[in-house]
């Protein structure tokens, strides 16, 4: 007995030993892929990516391949744990210790503990932008370096970190680098002309989904970052980074959010530092930082910015390089050193190698520094998250741009400031009661919570805006039963989401205002662009109705667990028929399942609510559309619903707005057919489609129409396949053709930029944001109006169709957005019918508006007859990212007959 046990022992001894020796043999990526990451001209395809990352981890006991999940296109996504085999033993303890530091509900000498036996815990990514080829190719050498390297420095990092390498974009790679690679010619490869997006409806937009998380790829990237894992550090590459310098990175340009931790702020400042000392002692010049780039910490959003709001370190680097040589160019100015770049490069040759081993350094550096600081990272973390819960325990008051604005105006008449030579000086201290009259007045007190009561027009809209706080990581609660707070009674089911919690800056940015700073070149100068939006506020955008309470409450509120959807309600009352109300979105949906299964569907003339007659079909769709019905007698003024046959226009190499569009049509079950300039250049639009769709992009300015516009690829160089995408919309030849499709009956819904049609039709709409100089209209300089992407109030027409379904007034997101004024007493002549409009000189609910009141009485979308047909005109962005779910109406209203 002794002895065999003894045998079958050393047999399991042996077998072990054989496998660690094998174990230790990991392949090289030129072995595998036939070339070095970082070869030029060579690339990697995702199906090989995919291949080596399995053979790694079958060879490396460094590493474990997690399937994340399912991509648009049905690729598996993988995130592969790099950590020491010992730690990989215990990954779950290590999982939990890094959960419990970042939600922050442990008492600190338990925190102090954990930060002790934790690992720090960092996420690399790559390829998030596809055509920034560096992302995956240097994720891929990384995880080589890290599973095969024996140094001490790489020791010492899988001792003690925990490293979370994700795939961002497997769909994207597979497309970019076929693209690339289909020239046998290695010299001929470029990746110029990419035929469609690189993420099926989003392309680059797809690091502009972080908050809403439509995308599967955000799906599965946010589950790994706020539920699962909760890093402190994130690392997400990109390119490129400013002409002159090699790279872009940490620290980062104000202005800086206000609602995040400020240590946020300074722990960027020190693993940017590190960053920047690697490079420097490693002789690798050419990074820039803060002002020396345009990235700054505002935006929630981006894959990097969203962890801001998580109390995570969030790093980005823009570099430069690819597979074809390149050159570092010759830029004086960025040749003196300074606080942004102390260490400038030299103009020179730049090649793909030099990419991938700078980036290769900016992990090591990263995760340099994650090893030497584990602990404090780990306790960090749960110090920010301990911050917010106690900042949403008591009474806050949160500076922001409006009360440094309103303390100033309190002391405006103030004694001791004076006018001295037209300078205002300050002669004495200003007396501290302006600052209590703005900072501890009660009204002025951040909010302990928000309440969505069930009781609402569009309750499913408010709970996917909660879904995408709890895909967020947020707490949310549900009352179990009825319950009143301050005086009002909220009904069973209602939602609670209170701000005493870890990630109290996400849920504070997603329900209050952005107060955007004016943030000038100089005093009087042109405005700078904020990086991307200056205001989004989510529940604004999808018009959920909400509480804000600035006294703690109470009430029979049960957590929902971290991460665990809610379900959508559905209501189906039972009758002889009917009616959907028109305020839902998922309304739409039914409809179209409706009208899919052949059953008549009314719509009611006065509100636009939907009528079905009782069928049993009717009663199966209904039962599963999670929508609210109630039971109706038929109604007398209705009309029949037709589904109406839908073009979107789209062009060569994708574009996102057209994208995101499609993505609704999906998720509204529209059937929509995507057309390209050359199908409408053809002509006969009338006798295929119903409605056309152009989005911001399409139409060109009547003076850009013939010389400017989109740069297409030449049809000899292009796989057939794409040869009928290749093409821009003209004066000549495709506005002519959108006419006659108007004239025969055609609707055109123009969106954005596109609204540019209606001059093009020389309808009696002229540009209203303009100033007369000299006696001349001259558009409105930056200086005066500049209103980058933002939130504002709209009055709308509620008794127009095309607005049928919306509330009287409504949040648009508008970005420098179109907006007119009628001329030749244009409505009044039936000519044109303004749909929605400013009717007030303070419009911004949230962002950036300066210059604001220039947009009183400016029409924002109005509707127009041509001929047998109909142009609609919006000038916001209705469908802005997917994410507008309070404007999705103004485009389904226009897809029926
Ligand atoms: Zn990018």
């Amino acid at each position: 007995m002794i002895k065999t046990s003894i045998k079958k022992l050393s047999l399991i001894f042996l077998v072990l030993t054989a496998s660690a020796a094998i174990a230790q043999e990991v392949p090289t990526p030129k072995s595998y892929f036939g070339f070095n990451i970082g070869d030029d001209y060579q690339l990697a395809t995702y199906t090989q990516t995919e291949g080596y990352f399995k053979k790694v981890a079958e060879t490396s006991n460094r590493v474990k391949l997690t399937d994340i999940g399912q991509t648009e296109e049905g690729r598996t996504q993988y995130m592969l744990i790099v950590s020491s085999p010992e730690n990989l033993k215990n990954l779950a303890r290590f999982k939990k210790i890094a959960q419990q530091l970042a939600h922050a509900e442990i008492e600190p000498g338990q925190a102090k503990a954990l930060a002790q036996e934790g690992k720090a815990v960092v996420w690399i990514d790559g390829g998030l932008h596809a055509n920034e080829v560096v992302g995956t190719h240097q994720l891929i050498q990384t995880v080589y370096e890290l599973a095969s390297r024996k140094d001490e420095e790489t020791k010492r990092i899988l001792d003690n970190v925990i490293i979370l390498f994700t795939h961002a974009n497997p769909d994207g790679q597979e497309l970019v680098s076929n693209w690339y690679m289909r020239e046998k010619d290695p010299k001929k490869r470029v990746l110029a002309n990419i035929p469609r997006l690189y993420e099926k409806y989003a392309g680059h937009d797809n690091n502009r989904d972080f908050y809403m998380m439509n995308l599967k790829e955000t799906q599965n990237i946010s589950r790994q970052l706020f539920i699962e894992w909760l890093p402190q550090i994130m690392y997400n590459h990109h390119q490129a980074g400013p002409a002159g310098t090699v790279l872009a990175g940490p620290p980062y340009r104000d202005p800086f959010n206000y609602v995040f931790d400020p240590t946020i702020l300074t722990s960027l400042d020190a693993v940017g530092a590190a960053m920047h000392n690697r490079m420097n002692n490693e002789n690798k010049p050419g990074y820039t930082q803060r002002g020396g780039s345009v990235y700054s910490t505002w935006y929630n959003g981006g894959l990097r910015t969203v962890t801001y709001f998580h109390n995570m370190i969030g790093l980005l680097t823009e570099i430069v390089g690819g597979p074809n040589p390149s050159e570092i160019p010759l830029v004086p100015s960025r040749l003196l050193p300074n606080g942004d770049s102390p260490n400038p490069i030299t103009p020179r040759k730049w090649y793909f190698k030099n990419a991938i081993d700078y980036s290769v350094s900016l992990n090591y550096a990263v995760l340099g520094y994650a090893q030497r600081y584990r602990d404090e990272l780990l306790y960090n973390i749960y110090h920010m998250g301990r911050n917010s819960i106690e900042k949403g325990r008591k009474d806050t008051w949160s500076f922001s741009p409006k009360k440094i604005e309103a303390i100033n105006a309190a002391a405006k008449n103030e004694k001791g400031i004076a006018d001295n030579d037209g300078e205002v000086v300050l002669r004495k201290q200003l007396n501290v009661k302006y600052f209590d009259t703005v900072m501890k007045a009660p009204a002025n007190r951040d909010p302990r919570g928000y309440i969505i009561s069930k009781d609402q027009p569009d309750f499913n809209t408010a709970i996917k805006f909660l879904n995408a706080l709890i895909k967020s990581g947020i707490i949310v609660q549900k009352a179990t039963s009825s319950f009143t707070v301050a005086g009002k009674t909220y009904p069973a089911g209602s939602y609670v989401v209170k701000t005493d919690q870890a990630f109290r800056p996400h849920v504070l940015d997603m329900f209050e205002p952005q107060d955007h700073p004016n943030d000038f070149k100089y005093e009087g100068g042109a405005p700078i662009p904020p990086y991307d939006a200056a205001g989004w506020t989510l529940a604004y955008l999808m018009n959920v109705k909400f509480d804000r309470l600035l006294d703690d409450f109470t009430g029979p509120f049960e957590r929902n667990p971290y991460g665990e959807i809610i379900k959508p309600e559905n209501t189906v009352a039972t009758g002889a028929g009917y009616i959907l109300n028109a305020g839902q979105n998922d309304t739409y949906r039914a409809v179209n399942d409706l009208l899919k299964h052949k059953q008549p569907v009314y719509r009611t003339v006065n509100k636009g609510d939907f009528y079905v007659p009782a069928s049993s079909t009717a009663k199966s769709i209904l039962e599963t559309a999670n929508i609210k019905t109630n039971v109706s007698a038929t109604p007398q003024n209705k009309v029949k619903v037709t589904p109406s046959r839908i073009a979107i226009w789209d062009v060569y190499g994708g574009s996102m707005p057209s994208g995101w569009i499609r993505f609704l049509m999906e998720q509204y079950h529209f059937n929509a057919d995507v057309i390209y300039p050359k199908d409408i250049d053809a002509g006969d639009l009338k006798n295929k489609y119903d409605v056309i769709v152009f989005v911001g992009g399409a139409i060109p300015s009547v003076q850009a129409s013939e010389t400017g516009g989109r740069l297409t690829p030449k049809t000899e160089d292009t796989p057939d396949e794409y040869k009928g995408r290749i093409g821009k919309i003209t004066a000549k030849t495709s506005i002519p053709q959108l006419k006659k499709f108007l004239t025969e009956g055609g609707h055109i819904v123009t969106i954005g930029s596109s609204t540019n049609l209606a001059y093009h039709l020389q309808l009696p709409v002229r540009n209203a944001m303009v100033e007369i100089i000299n006696g001349a209209e001259k558009k409105l300089p930056a200086e005066k109006y500049y209103i980058p992407g933002s939130v504002l109030k709209v009055r709308v027409d509620t008794t127009a169709q095309a607005n049928w379904g919306m509330e009287k007034e409504a949040d648009v997101y508008f970005d420098n957005s179109p907006v007119f004024k009628l001329t030749d007493n244009a409505a009044a002549l039936g000519k044109i019918k303004p749909l929605m409009w400013f009717n007030s000189a303070t419009s911004l609910r949230s962002g950036w508006a300066w210059g604001q009141i220039y947009l009183q009485d400016g029409i924002t979308a109005f509707e127009a007859p041509v001929g047998k047909g109909k142009l609609l005109a919006f000038g916001p962005e209705i469908t802005f990212r997917a994410q507008t779910h309070g404007t999705f109406k103004l485009l389904f209203n226009q897809l029926y007959q």
